[in-house]
C-alpha cells in the first residue's frame, strides 16, 4: 500500500507565482520589510522594491526584447540580491527562468542555452566574457545578453536591467496571463537517474506547492518580526540560487514568510561565520561539508553563533556522527531535508521537534504527497522494508524538456516519480536513505553526471574507454568523482598519465566536476550484455581500493 503523508493536506491556490507572491491578501508583513540584503555591501531590497524592480524588468523584457509567453530567460550568475527581481520579472512577463551554474565553462553554458532554447541571458560583468562566448556559440545576439549586479558595461552594449526602468511606452504593458498548473516557471538542469543534464520542467503550481508544503515545517518558526534585533528571522543564503534547493527554500520562502535573506555570493568559512555573528542569523540551510566544518574546524570556536536556532542540511547524505558532533561542540540543532530538482525540491523534512529523536532520517513525507517503495521488478515492498522511493504529489515536475524517453523513464502513467534513491520508512513515517541506485554523483551537493564526464574522457585520444563513479570521502563529507580508464594502445599507465588526464579534465569542466577521486587504470570497463556500465562492480572495486589504502 502506498504511504500517505502523515501531515494533513494543505490548500494549493490555483494562481501563478506573481499573483501568489505579490497580489495575495494574506501577506503577514509590511511593504518596507527587508527581504534581501547583500552580506558584503549591505545593498538590499524591501518587498516593495523587489516587486517594483521585477515589474520594471518584466516591462523591459516586453518593450525591448519583445518577450512572449513561454520564452526562456537564462541566468548565469553567483548569488546576488538582484536575482529575485530578475526571476519574478521574467515570471511577470510570462517567461521561464533557466538558471545555470556560474562556474560553467562557455561550452557547458552553451549546452544549457541551446537545450533550453533561451532567447536571452542575464549575467554579471565579471562573467560577461564567458557569457558572450556561450551566446555566440548558440547564435544569440549580443544585445540579448543583459547585465545585473554592481557593475555596468562601460561600452553600454549590454543593457543593465536597472537602466531599462521607465522606458517610454512601457506603461502600456500588462502582466502576461499564464495557466499556473500547465505553464512553466522554471527550467532547472539535472541529469536525473541517468545520462546528461536535462531541463526539468517546473510549473508555477509545482513551486507554489512546495513553498506551502515546506511551510508546514518551517512556517511556525520563521517570523518577520522579533528575534535578537527585533527585525525578525534572518536566513543565511550561500547555497546557490541556481539550484532548486536555494531557488525554492531560500528565495521563495523568504518572500512568502517575510524573513530576511542575507545573501553571500560564494562560500568561504570565515566569512560565513562572520556573517552569522554580524547579522545575528537565526536559520541556515547548508550541505554536509559545511556541517563537517562546523563540527571540526578550529576557527569556528572564535565566533558567536548563539543566535542560530536551527540548521537544515540537505542535497547530500549527512552522517549521524556529524549531527552529534555539531550538537556536542556548539549546542546547535541540525535537522535534515531531502528532495530533488524534479520535486521542486523538498519531499521529506525532519521537524524542529523531532530532529534529535530521528537522527539519520531525512524526516517525514510532506503534505499532499504519497510514497511507494519498490523492488527491482517494480513491485511494492512491504512498508518498513527498503526499496526505491517513488513519490507523487503537486510538486512533481512536468517532465524533461524535449525528452520523451527520459520523461517516460522518470514518471509512471499514474504520476509517480522514480527517485533513484533507496531507503525505508519507520513506523512513524520517518524516511531513512540507504542507497542510491542512479548514476548521479554529488560533490558537496553539486550534481556531477557521470555520463557527461565519460563522454569527455573518450574524446581524449589517450583514452579508449572510461567509466566514472563516486567514491565517498569521509574527511570532506562528500563523494568525489573517480574515473576508471582503459588507455588507448601505445599509452603508458602510471601516476603521470593519471595526472595528465585529471589536469586535462579540469580544463574542460566546472570546478565541481573535476576528477578529485583520481584516475584508475583498468584493462576493461565492466559492462552488461547490453553494453551498460556495471557501476556496482566498480563501486565494489573502489571500496576494496580504499580499504587497501
Ligand atoms: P538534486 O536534483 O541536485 O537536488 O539532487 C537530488 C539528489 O540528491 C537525490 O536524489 C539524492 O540522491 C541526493 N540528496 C538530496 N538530499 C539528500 C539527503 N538529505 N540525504 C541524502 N541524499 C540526498
Amino acid at each position: 500500500m502506498p504511504a500517505e503523508s502523515t501531515y494533513p493536506p494543505v490548500d494549493i491556490p490555483n494562481v501563478d507565482l506573481w499573483t501568489f507572491l505579490f497580489e495575495r491578501k494574506e501577506r503577514t508583513y509590511p511593504d518596507d520589510k527587508e527581504l534581501f540584503v547583500d552580506a558584503d555591501t549591505n545593498r538590499s531590497y524591501t518587498y516593495a522594491q523587489v516587486k517594483a524592480a521585477a515589474m520594471d524588468f518584466g516591462k523591459g523584457l516586453k518593450a525591448i526584447w519583445e518577450w512572449r509567453k513561454g520564452d526562456v530567460l537564462a541566468l548565469y550568475t553567483p548569488n546576488c540580491v538582484d536575482t529575485p527581481a530578475i526571476m519574478w520579472g521574467c515570471a511577470w512577463a510570462g517567461g521561464i527562468l533557466s538558471p545555470a551554474n556560474p562556474a560553467y565553462t562557455a561550452e557547458e553554458l552553451a549546452f544549457q542555452l541551446k537545450d533550453s532554447g533561451a532567447r536571452a541571458l542575464v549575467t554579471q560583468k565579471p562573467f560577461l566574457s564567458i557569457a558572450k562566448e556561450a551566446a555566440k556559440m548558440v547564435g544569440m545576439d549580443e544585445e540579448y545578453v543583459i547585465l545585473m549586479g554592481d557593475e555596468r558595461d562601460p561600452s553600454a552594449r549590454h543593457k543593465h536591467f536597472t537602466s531599462i526602468r521607465n522606458i517610454s511606452g512601457a506603461v502600456r504593458y500588462r502582466k502576461t496571463k499564464v495557466n499556473a498548473d500547465k505553464d512553466l516557471a522554471f527550467l532547472v538542469y539535472s541529469s536525473g537517474t541517468t545520462g546528461r543534464p536535462k531541463g526539468v520542467m517546473l510549473s508555477h503550481t509545482n513551486v507554489i506547492s512546495n513553498i506551502l508544503q515546506g511551510k508546514v515545517i518551517e512556517g511556525p518558526h520563521l517570523k518577520p518580526t522579533g528575534g535578537p534585533d527585533g527585525k525578525g528571522d534572518k536566513i543565511l543564503a550561500f547555497l546557490p540560487f541556481f539550484h532548486i534547493y536555494g531557488l525554492t527554500c531560500l528565495v521563495h520562502q523568504a518572500a512568502d514568510a517575510g524573513v530576511t535573506l542575507v545573501v553571500m555570493p560564494k562560500f568561504d568559512l570565515e566569512k560565513f561565520l562572520n556573517v552569522i555573528q554580524t547579522f545575528k542569523i537565526s536559520f541556515v540551510y547548508l550541505v554536509p561539508p559545511v556541517v563537517l566544518a562546523l563540527a571540526k574546524h578550529p576557527i569556528v570556536s572564535k565566533y558567536n553563533l548563539s543566535t542560530i536556532r536551527m540548521l537544515n542540511s540537505g542535497a547530500a547524505p549527512l552522517t549521524q556522527e556529524l549531527v552529534n558532533g555539531v550538537n556536542e561542540r556548539l549546542g546547535l540543532k541540525i535537522k535534515q531535508g531531502y528532495g530533488l530538482s524534479e520535486t521542486s525540491p523538498t519531499t521529506h523534512a525532519q521537524s524542529w521537534d523531532d530532529w534529535n529523536k530521528t537522527i539519520g532520517s531525512v524526516g517525514r513525507l510532506l503534505p499532499n504527497m504519497t510514497a511507494k517503495y519498490m523492488d527491482a521488478e517494480e513491485k511494492e515492498v512491504p512498508t518498513g522494508e527498503a526499496g526505491e522511493l517513488w513519490v507523487k504529489g503537486p510538486n512533481i515536475f512536468k517532465g524533461y524538456l524535449n525528452n520523451v524517453e527520459g520523461t517516460k523513464n522518470a514518471l509512471t502513467d499514474d504520476g509517480y516519480f522514480r527517485t533513484g534513491d533507496v531507503g525505508y520508512q519507520d513506523k512513524d513515517g520517518n524516511f531513512y536513505i540507504t542507497d542510491r541506485i542512479k548514476e548521479l554523483i554529488k560533490y558537496k551537493g553539486f550534481q556531477v553526471p557521470p555520463a557527461e564526464l565519460e563522454g569527455l574522457l573518450v574524446s581524449n585520444p589517450a583514452v579508449a574507454d572510461a567509466a566514472v563513479i563516486g567514491v565517498y570521502d569521509k574527511e570532506q563529507a562528500t563523494e568525489l568523482p573517480r574515473a576508471y580508464v582503459v588507455l588507448a594502445p601505445g599509452q603508458t599507465k602510471g601516476d603521470a598519465k593519471a595526472k595528465e588526464i585529471m589536469d586535462w579534465m579540469s580544463t574542460k569542466v566546472a570546478g565541481h566536476k573535476r576528477l578529485r577521486g583520481g584516475v584508475k587504470f583498468v584493462d576493461e570497463i565492466p559492462k552488461s550484455a547490453s553494453g551498460k556500465i556495471l557501476r556496482r562492480v566498480l563501486k565494489e572495486q573502489a571500496k576494496a581500493e580504499m580499504e587497501l589504502k
